[in-house]
């Protein structure tokens, strides 16, 4: 990689593991607070005519809560929210089961599916803390079985209460070196990402990064890029600065000038290269005299660099265009390039921008 100052190019534009995780999140909250939903009213329905009324409300509140988190985690999206009522509602319905015992004592079963639900929405850390609460406070409430109204026996109370421990020790396990695991590929995977959209001489965004992620992103978000200016800058007779002092020399030239660009341009404007000695410049917001301006500016930069290893300073030539909609970008990239090498047929070292 080389020691341009070029900014990272993936910032804000890529999508990373961390969407892929939100993304899975999602869906497992979806899933499981659906099919959650409609056990605990399945069990609802089934206790309809029950005299426990208590168990009876509980369980159609609580249905009605869960599916109501799935609605307003579909709607909004927000769901930090939507998981802390899920939790909130299923932990104080199995905590009141425990309690209570539920149908013919059958409560303590629906505490491991909860902890399941802990690990995999407040992750390793969060998920062992909440499930050592719960733990603490199962104890703390089966430690004296005659002052709580289930019956359960010594033998059950001892096995749940282990068989719960054990669960917490290998969820956490596995939760932790999922998320590890998930970060180590995740960063593989921005490397290689980082990679592919750089140019490894000079260190600048390529084609691929602009078609992959630069335009896709221009396309979504229109009023933030339009009017765009596209600015193409190619370095006068570089064959010749490559055939007088050699191509190791050519490349440090190439790797002066997209410092140049990089150091020059707005903090939101990109800059690629395109081509062995050809630069693009993307300037948002930047009408057809902005971005005439902008490249008049890196022209008069470019010939006062000191190249002390040549034994004359280097000149290019830009063209400009600039485009109001997203479908006229490729007209103006093409236009940018004609104007180009108009700029080389005037003499080189200028400015075409209309
Ligand atoms: P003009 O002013 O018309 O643009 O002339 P030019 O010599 O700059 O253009 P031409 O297309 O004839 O030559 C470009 C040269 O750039 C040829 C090629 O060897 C050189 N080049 C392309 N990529 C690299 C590179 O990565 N490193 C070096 N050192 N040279 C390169
Ligand atoms: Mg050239
Ligand atoms: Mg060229």
């Amino acid at each position: 990689m080389s020691s341009s100052g070029q900014r990272n190019p993936l910032n804000a534009k890529v999508s990373t593991g961390e969407d892929i995780d939100e993304q899975r999140l999602k869906y497992v909250f979806y899933a499981s607070s659906l099919f959650g939903g409609i056990v605990i009213l399945g069990f609802a329905l089934s206790h309809r005519h029950s005299d426990n009324l208590a168990l009876k409300i509980s369980l159609f509140a609580a249905s009605f809560s869960v599916f109501l988190a799935f609605v307003y985690v579909y709607i909004s999206k927000n769901m930090r929210a939507g998981v802390a009522v899920a939790i909130a509602v299923i932990t104080s319905l199995i905590i009141a089961l425990v309690i209570t015992g539920g149908h013919e004592n059958t409560g303590l079963h629906w505490v491991y599916p909860l902890l399941f639900v802990q690990f995999i929405f407040l992750g390793a850390y969060r998920g062992f803390i909440y499930s050592l609460l719960l733990l603490t406070t199962l104890s703390a409430i089966l430690a004296k079985p005659e002052l709580v109204p289930a019956e359960y026996s010594p033998a059950e109370i001892s096995r749940a209460l282990a068989a719960v421990a054990t669960l917490v020790l290998l969820c956490f396990v596995s939760e932790y070196y999922r998320h590890r695991s998930h970060q180590d590929i995740s960063s593989q995977h921005t490397a290689k990402l980082v990679e592919a959209v750089t140019d490894p001489l000079t260190g600048l965004t390529n084609r691929r990064f602009l078609d992959a992620f630069y335009f896709p992103d221009c396309h979504r978000d229109a009023d933030r890029h339009f009017p765009l200016s596209v600015i193409l800058c190619d370095v006068d007779h570089f064959k010749a600065i490559n055939d007088e002092n050699g191509h190791a020399t050519g490349d440090k030239v190439l790797q002066r000038v997209a410092r140049l660009l990089s150091d020059n341009i707005r903090s939101n404007d990109v800059v690629s290269r395109v081509g062995g000695e050809e630069f693009l410049i993307l300037a948002q917001r930047a009408d057809l005299a902005t971005g005439t301006a902008i490249a008049e500016k890196l022209r008069e930069k470019i010939e006062q660099l000191d190249f002390r290893d040549l034994n004359k300073g280097i000149t290019s030539s830009f063209g400009v265009a600039t485009c109001e909609r997203f479908d006229q970008l490729n007209q103006s990239i093409k236009l940018a390039d004609t104007r180009m090498y108009e700029a080389k047929r005037k003499g080189r070292n200028c400015v075409v921008g209309g």
